[in-house]
């Protein structure tokens, strides 16, 4: 690179459209600044020097037509035309941020350094990685709106040259363009730019519908255009007699619209009436208001024809939120064919075409903020309490990207904008956070609703709040604004970080009662086993705001007792289960391969998982604790599972070698017929026939079948398989097998 020489053809081609592009710049009302847009020039000129486009052009011709699309088609000024004449030039070549700052200036520096940091495209090859740079963009965006313009600006023109790119680039940059910057042309009000983006991100993702589509446009063109003169002749003659000077021309529809029509209604080509639509731009006179003059062209034009009563979009009275003006009518036709008229005043049409930018130019000091305004100062909000999570702010940003408004009002009779599906309680939030924060439901045209109401247009909304109503972690899923679900999101975060504190807070004042604050990452460990909850901050959450509480906390430390009328009822019981669970003292923080699960190491070396209680038989392994104690869990257990693949390195060999002295809880759960007496045939097998302990005892009978859980104190898996044998023969035992239960597994699956 950097070596090509370019032609005096090119050199010329250059000259030509710099001039060209100076041309446009003159024909506006911006300040005369030719000097500074020829200086940014001739830099960029000489920093791309050499190099080509994949057209074959030279690279320069690029950053000119970018500042042409600027100046011309959004309307512009001096510094957006230099950023984007220097757009590529930090990207591609060895000039830095610091050297257009030196040359250009803050303003015109820090835009150059949001075009670069936004380059490379929205779509990486990871999901979240594409919406942390699409965050990016709009961070940049809401610092300075030209940003995002200038990207637009770039961007089109990558479309309208995007045949020079090998096909595979093609789909990715049209669907990015389709996914992201046509929405977000839509959304700034560049109406014509984003039907242009549209339709060539269609025909590079669809070329062959394309083709088909535009093909049978072109069939009919001729003939609609006739129509349209025919039409228009006696509309323009009763327009000169009211003294208007006017323009008046056909909008054919865009090939990608009439595929989207098709799609949305199931239709052929030929069944799409529209495709036909009339523009008339007037100069409004003084004398009137423009919005009045926008009523009488209509009394004009439905004079002449029929205007379709339920077709009135009256964009007048309250413009859209991208600050679309004008008033649009469907009227029949001399040939029975319906014709939609847009009627706009030049200032609404500029607003229409130019977007933003024009709405600017026309904005007075003193008329209230418009709903762009309103939409970008929302966004700004939005980025102010980032959602962590990139891909769902991107999913909830492009819900209000895409979302059609609707007009709704305040009991005072305040209009606002809504997107529609927003509920009562995406109304609170949008009036005011505290609003939102204590609503408990809202009187919808004087009619009690609750916060889920979805509001229709037109509906008059009053907020009722309750000093002592907090948000729910429901609401989230009742909300469908950005701004509502950020809120909610980010009171929730506040929530849980005090909860997180103030768990960890009774969490050490237990160990204190209890004496143990030396054991203080084995009891946590103790705990999170117990709740299989092994994030610490969650289960200190869960601490904090009562869903675990901590009185009996000993328990899970300490084995149960028994209770007195098991033990009348196993005359065999005594204690040799003692050391279940304790926690050992001396910790071992070596790492080890494998552990020997003998009676001598148990509690010392080892204990038993709750959450799976394996016995001497099954197949385990052992997890290696931070602090060096091992847990034997079953091979199929899903926490030992989690854990294998969280922490694999710490997971240990095990390998029983008892000699039953020991016994462990197994859990059996039975069902049968209910008769008199099987529920003691199965107690004498358990406590007579095999001599084993009954640890707990739970049954229920009903509409003549029983349930029952047993604990039992086994010594091995064997013992456990013959005494289900013998159960199983029991008459009118249906069912009875082994199962993986903790203690107060209910209740935990409850709080879930
Ligand atoms: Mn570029």
């Amino acid at each position: 690179m950097g070596d090509i020489v370019f032609t005096d053809k090119d050199e010329q081609m250059i000259q030509k459209e710099f001039e060209s592009l100076l041309a446009d710049y003159r024909n506006t009302h911006h300040r005369q600044k030719v000097e500074l847009i020829t200086k940014a020039f001739h830099f960029a000129k000489n920093a791309h020097q050499g190099v080509r486009r994949k057209s074959g052009e030279p690279y320069i011709m690029h950053p000119l037509a970018v500042a042409k699309i600027v100046v011309k088609e959004i309307g512009l000024g001096s510094t957006s035309i230099c950023c984007a004449l220097l757009h590529d030039v930090v990207e591609d070549t060895e000039y830095t941020v610091e050297d257009i700052q030196n040359l250009f200036g803050d303003k015109i520096a820090s835009i150059v350094d949001g075009l670069t940091k936004i380059s490379g495209g929205v779509f990486g090859k990871q999901a979240n990685i594409q919406a942390e740079n699409f965050r990016k963009l709009l961070l940049t965006m809401s610092e300075d709106v030209r940003v995002i313009l200038i990207k637009i600006a770039d961007r089109l023109h990558n479309m309208r040259t995007l045949e020079y790119q090998p096909i595979e680039k093609q789909y990715k940059i049209a669907g990015e363009t389709q996914y992201i910057y046509a929405p977000l042309a839509h959304r700034l009000g560049l109406f014509t730019i984003k039907t242009e983006l549209e339709n060539l991100s269609f025909k590079y993702e669809h070329p062959d519908t394309y083709k088909e589509i535009s093909d049978k446009l072109e069939a009919i063109k001729s003939t609609q255009l006739a129509f349209f003169e025919k039409f228009a002749d006696p509309i323009r003659e009763r327009l000169k007699q009211m003294g208007y000077e006017f323009e008046i021309a056909a909008r054919i529809k865009s090939v990608y619209s009439i595929w989207n029509k098709m799609q949305a209604k199931g239709i052929a080509f030929e069944d799409v009436y529209d495709l036909l639509a009339v523009r008339i731009i007037f100069e409004p006179k003084p004398e009137f208001q423009e919005n009045d003059q926008c009523w009488m062209l209509y009394s004009a034009i439905t004079a002449i024809y029929k205007p379709h009563p339920e077709r009135i979009r009256d964009w007048i009275s309250t413009p859209k939120a991208n600050g679309y003006e004008a008033l649009h009518v469907t009227v029949m036709g001399q040939n029975g064919q319906w014709v939609e008229v847009q009627i706009r005043s030049r200032r609404m049409h500029e607003i229409a075409e130019r977007g933003l930018a024009a709405h600017w130019k026309y904005k007075t000091g003193e008329k209230s903020e418009s709903e762009l305004d309103k939409w970008l100062k929302q966004l700004k909000d939005i980025l102010q309490s980032p959602e962590p999570n990139a891909m769902e702010f991107l999913d909830t940003f492009k819900l209000n990207l895409y979302a059609s408004e609707m007009f709704v009002f305040t009991p005072s009779g305040d209009i606002h904008t809504m997107p529609k599906g927003s509920t009562a309680l995406d109304f609170a939030f949008m009036l005011h956070t505290d609003l939102g924060a204590h609503c408990i439901g809202a009187k919808v045209n004087r009619r009690l609703e609750p916060l889920n109401y979805i509001l229709k247009a037109g509906d008059q909304i009053e907020i009722l709040t309750a000093e002592e109503q907090t948000p729910k972690e429901e609401w989230i899923n009742i909300v469908t604004t950005a701004k509502a679900k950020g809120r909610l999101k980010s009171y929730f975060r506040r929530q849980n970080r005090e909860f997180a504190r103030k768990g960890e807070e009774l969490f050490n004042e237990k160990l204190k009662e209890l004496n143990i604050t030396d054991k203080y990452d084995s009891a946590l460990y103790k705990l999170q086993q117990h709740y299989q909850i092994y994030n610490k901050t969650e289960l200190f959450q869960q601490i904090g705001n009562g869903i675990i509480v901590l009185d009996d906390v000993e328990k899970i430390f300490i084995p149960k007792q028994q209770n007195k009328w098991l033990k009348y009822l196993n005359p065999f019981s005594n204690n040799k289960n003692k050391n279940t669970d304790i926690i050992t003292t001396d910790s071992q923080k070596e790492r080890i391969k494998q552990v020997v699960l003998t009676e001598e190491n148990f509690g010392k070396q080892y204990h038993i998982a709750q959450c799976c209680h394996p016995i001497p038989g099954d197949e385990v392994l052992g997890y290696q604790d931070p602090s060096g104690e091992i847990t034997i869990h079953k091979r199929f257990c899903p926490v030992a599972t989690r854990l294998k693949s969280v922490d694999g390195k710490h997971i240990c060999n095990a390998i029983w070698e008892t000699h039953r002295k020991n016994t462990f809880i197994e859990t059996i759960e039975l069902q049968g017929i209910d008769r008199v007496g099987v529920i003691i045939s199965v107690l004498h097998i358990i406590s007579d026939q095999f001599k084993i302990n009954i640890h707990d005892l739970h049954i229920t009978a009903e509409n003549g079948i029983f349930s029952g859980i047993i604990q039992l104190h086994v010594y091995d898996k064997q013992e456990i398989i013959e005494l289900l044998k013998t159960i199983r023969k029991v008459p009118n035992i249906e069912s009875v097998q082994r199962i993986d239960q903790i203690d107060g597994i209910e209740e935990i699956e409850e709080l879930d």
